[in-house]
């Protein structure tokens, strides 16, 4: 007989009953599993539970069973994932241990505790799901419950310690039902299958540990932590850290190395501090290449191409060229508004930047800004405007919400919190509906296209199966005037039924499974694709259904190029912080960030749980402590002086002409 479970279940089955029997039952008899499950014998379950020490009555179990499966996906799941087979490489971070009635784990140098009681429900409030979090404190792993209340989505847990937090999870619950809606299981961390052992609960054991629920979609490579800015709101520059980070080239290599270890596609965002201070950056580039990095793109406040340009516009159009003949296709952009109250880091900047980029062939730019409700929630139409007007050079808006760092008071998280739904709320209303939420799909969209692929062709295919509460995307066109001022956006799902193309994907992926003609399947699907466009509602001069055929048919990355050169992408990604930290998340992510020591941590591992990832790390491999004077190469006070060039800049034309209707 067999039985299907999820890997992260059985391993909280071991954290909870190893801590307390009661709360292990509280916590998971109404848990409906909505995870990727994974088969094993009652044979392997028994031995994994011998493993952990657990004495348990088969009875209890019932509760888990995983009522939703496909048995068909799973089984061929199975031969990749049996958890004997785990492939280990590294020392895990960590360990676990019980000492009296207490679980800790032991990571870091330090001791954290683990369990605590499930959040009960208040008047007023519904039930959504549950998860496990961390104590903003002490970073304890607790028990949480995800529910609703007055048309909003809330996260509660209790850490026996620091009492109870309550955070806003999402700010429109219809949302949340809309992007729940187009959950999608995920493959683990691709052929490595694991960088290291399985030693301690998620997410105190990255990794990635077998539990991972994806591989990388895209991974960070800190180039250094010095910055020539010092923002406010930054804790992560060589300044504040005290020490230099600059791993050498080769060391950068082991890391991308470690990467390719996963045989997918690999896309690396070179990433700092700010990478521009770095002088060998192109030979970075040029490492990356050779060591078949098939999409670089560089995180850059773009500083450092004004200051150039400032001092000779040649030099600084001869440096981006540079940088984009070794290699760089996208380059991604701090930009949190269109006012300089906004946009504290490179407003002024902007016009020149861009002109550089322009001048030098850099059309791939994607704008990234950091939302936070009083200060520039209220220009996300403006930003999308200002993005429309640059349409040649900018291809993208990648909005991040803010990650609020820090001990803060409730009231003052209030102040800062947005989430994804209420930018998503935003926009729409400072589009003049032009944008409406319904035209929003969560990222695991993208991992039923890929599954769709995957059951035609027999190969496997890149699957971005994050948790639908990380991002949210749309793709909107931009119809301009006879003199290219844009008039208005138009979102794809405006027309092309998102949702009723989804439940396609998935029924006719099952149908492929048990088919022989897979290819006539394909075929079916290019033809039944024109029942989900809406002709009358499509802007004119857009070649949709032959863009999304060749990019099916020819799964043509050009053709998805294509589309962006077309359109104007909108992105969301939602960054968590200790506050409204859900596991279940961090589990399913595939932003990584490659390290030092030759792991693969998740993005809200490494900058959520800094003291135990990032600066643990960073510090032990560091180039010179801050105070060491006379290292060449490794100054951290190469500041920008904004003073010295801002009287120019105000009265030049290409600045106001750049923010002309804007401010
Ligand atoms: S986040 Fe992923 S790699 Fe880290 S402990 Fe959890 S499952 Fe393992
Ligand atoms: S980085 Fe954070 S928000 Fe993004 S996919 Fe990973 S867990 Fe989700």
């Amino acid at each position: 007989m067999g039985l299907f479970w999820d890997r992260q279940t059985i391993y909280q089955i071991y954290m909870n009953i190893s801590v307390k029997n009661k709360i292990f039952i509280n916590y998971h008899k109404k848990i409906k599993l909505n995870t990727d499950p994974f088969k094993i014998s009652v044979q392997s379950f028994i031995l994994a539970l011998a493993k952990f020490k657990i004495s348990v009555s088969s009875g209890r179990y019932k509760i888990l069973a995983v009522t939703k499966v496909d048995r068909v996906e799973n089984d061929r799941k199975l031969n990749r994932m049996r958890i004997e087979n785990i492939y280990k490489t590294l020392p895990s971070p960590s360990r676990f241990y019980v000492e009296g009635d207490n679980a800790y784990v032991e990571i870091a140098e330090r001791k954290i505790p683990i369990g605590g009681v499930m959040p009960k429900l208040k008047k007023g409030e519904s039930h959504l799901h549950y998860t496990t979090s961390l104590c903003p404190v002490c970073m304890r792993l607790l028990p949480a419950r995800i529910f609703e209340r007055d048309g909003k989505v809330y996260i509660r847990k209790i850490c026996p310690e620091h009492g109870e937090f309550e955070e806003l999870y999402y700010g429109d619950s219809k949302l949340y039902t809309h992007m729940m809606s187009f959950e999608e299981t995920g493959k683990g961390p691709g052929k490595i299958k694991a960088y290291v052992g399985l030693s301690a609960p998620c997410p105190f054991n990255c990794g990635f540990c077998p539990m991972h629920e994806n591989h990388t979609a895209l991974a960070n490579l800190v180039v250094t932590n010095r910055c020539n800015l010092s923002c406010y709101y930054c804790f992560f520059y060589a300044e504040r850290a005290g020490y230099i980070y600059e791993p050498s080239i080769e060391l950068l290599r082991y890391q991308v190395r470690q990467l390719k270890k996963q045989g997918v596609t690999m896309a690396i965002q070179i990433t700092g501090g700010e990478p521009t201070l770095r002088n060998d950056l192109p030979d970075i580039i040029k490492m990356l290449r050779e060591e078949g990095v098939k999409h670089i793109q560089l995180n850059t406040a773009g500083v450092k191409f004004a200051e150039l340009y400032f001092k000779d516009p040649e030099e600084a159009i001869s440096y981006s060229k540079t940088l984009r003949e070794a290699g760089v296709n996208t380059v991604y952009m701090s930009f949190d508004g269109v006012s300089p109250k906004a946009n504290i880091k490179n407003h002024w900047e902007i016009p020149y930047i861009f002109e550089v980029f322009r001048k030098s062939g850099m059309t791939s730019v994607v704008l990234v800004p950091v939302l936070i409700k009083n200060m520039n929630l209220h220009e996300v139409g403006k930003i999308l405007k200002f993005a429309a007007k640059n349409l040649d050079i900018v291809r993208g808006v990648n909005f991040q919400p803010v990650s609020l760092t820090g001990q803060l008071k409730k009231s003052e998280r209030e102040q800062m919190r947005v989430t994804i739904a209420d930018a998503i709320k935003a926009i729409e209303e400072q589009t003049d509906g032009q944008i409406p939420r319904e035209t929003w799909a969560p990222i695991p969209y993208a991992a039923k296209f890929a599954k769709f692929i995957e059951a035609v062709t027999g190969t496997e295919q890149f699957c971005m199966s994050n948790h639908p509460m990380c991002g949210a995307a749309n793709y909107v066109y931009v119809e301009k005037a006879p003199d290219g001022t844009p008039i208005r956006f138009i979102p794809i799902g405006s027309f092309f039924d998102i949702k009723g193309f989804a439940e396609y994907l998935d029924r006719e992926r099952i149908n492929i499974m048990d088919s022989r003609a897979k290819k006539l399947h394909l075929l079916k699907g290019i033809i039944d694709l024109r029942k989900f466009i809406y002709k009358e509602k499509m802007p004119k001069g857009l070649k949709f259904s032959k863009l999304l055929t060749s990019i099916i048919l020819k799964r043509s990355y050009d053709a998805l190029g294509q589309l962006h050169y077309n359109m104007l992408f909108i992105g969301m990604m939602h960054f968590m912080d200790m506050y409204n930290y859900d596991v279940e998340r961090v589990r399913r992510c595939n932003i990584s960030y490659l390290m030092p020591d030759g792991r693969v941590v998740p993005f809200c591992a490494f900058n959520v749980m800094e003291s135990i990832y990032r600066d643990y790390v960073q510090k032990k491999y560091k180039k010179a402590d801050i105070n060491v004077s006379g290292l060449k190469g490794f100054n951290p006070g190469e500041k920008y002086d904004r003073s010295k060039y801002l009287p120019k800049i105000l009265k030049d034309p290409l600045y106001r002409e750049a923010y002309k209707g804007f401010i």
